[in-house]
């Protein structure tokens, strides 16, 4: 099926601070297939968003190979129109919605991506309609971004990327600042995104629970991806979670806690129904009506 939407070639990457390089990123290489649903964890500072911002081309390799769609970014060839094309097919929203947000009105603040694209306004006027209903939020179109809660600010950014129509959207700890029915109205976009629209998503979180939604799970730590996989697999590894300085998921950790009693449970239990069923197995029992 060719070469897959984003290719990670031994990349290296360290921030050249005054004659003293600091290594963000070792030998990182991991292949990324269009219409994914990847979760990126690890503890402050291994790496996570430097990531995130070389795949966006809003930093430079210092080393090793980054191909979209099969093209090398590093590449002499690449034109403007490239590296813009990339841009645009890779979205990013951040941790603060505050500092995403520009116009005075929601509509005018959704439209602001495509019209820098130079897209014909009846064409904007519809995919900011999209957007917004996309996301939730037509009836907001003309309120000021500045009234909105925390979870609405983030979910007209969100509207704003998808207004671009990308093909992939890297989330960098987008729900850190929410509070928890932002939160859960954020994670449930990125759900949709990627199940309805294809859109291939890219999640940096602390939020345990929230990794867990996600069809694979990459662990950085010290810069370094130390594990890669369907979230079921990479959570049974419990003690490489805490060595990378994470936390269980709820679930998981109550399947250690009972561990200690000498009930030993096997299977998925990164969600509370797949955990109960996997604990009803282990002692034996059914669930009642
Ligand atoms: P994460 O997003 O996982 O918290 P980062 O990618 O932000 O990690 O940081 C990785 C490493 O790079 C850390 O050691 C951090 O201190 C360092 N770093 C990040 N941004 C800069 C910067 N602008 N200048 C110098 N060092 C930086
Ligand atoms: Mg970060």
């Amino acid at each position: 099926m060719g070469e897959p939407f984003i290719r990670v070639e031994n990349l290296e990457f360290s921030y050249d601070d005054e004659e003293n390089p600091i290594p963000a990123l070792r030998n990182v290489s991991v292949d990324i297939a269009s219409g994914e649903y990847v979760a990126v964890i690890g503890r402050n500072g291994s790496g996570k968003s430097t990531f995130a911002k070389l795949l966006n081309l809003i930093l430079e390799p210092t080393g090793g190979h980054i191909y979209i769609n099969g093209k090398d970014i590093a590449d002499e060839n690449m034109t403007d129109e490239d590296v813009f094309a990339i841009r645009r097919d890779i979205g990013m929203v951040f941790q603060n919605p505050d500092n995403q947000l520009v116009a005075t009105i929601v509509e005018d603040d959704v439209a602001f991506g495509p019209e820098n694209l130079g897209i014909p306004s009846a064409e904007i006027r519809k995919r900011v309609d999209e957007a917004l209903a996309t996301v939730g939020m037509s009836e907001f179109a003309k309120h000021e971004p500045a009234r909105l809660s925390g979870g609405q600010k983030q979910r007209v950014a969100i509207a704003g990327i998808v207004a671009m129509l990308p093909k992939c959207i890297i989330f960098d700890e987008s729900t850190a600042m929410l509070d928890p029915v932002g939160r859960a109205n954020v994670v449930d976009m990125m759900e949709k995104l990627n199940r309805e629209q294809g859109i291939t998503v890219i999640t940096i979180t602390h939020y345990m629970n929230e990794a867990v939604r996600a069809d694979r799970v990459i662990v950085f730590n010290d810069g370094e991806i130390v594990a890669d996989g369907k979230p079921a697999e990479v959570y049974a590894n419990s003690e490489l979670i805490q060595r990378a300085g994470l936390d269980l998921p709820q679930c998981a950790s109550l399947v250690e806690g009972l561990k200690a009693y000498g009930i030993s449970v096997d299977g998925d239990c990164t969600t509370p129904e797949k955990c109960a069923d996997a604990i009803l197995r282990a002692i034996g029992g059914s669930r009642g009506k």
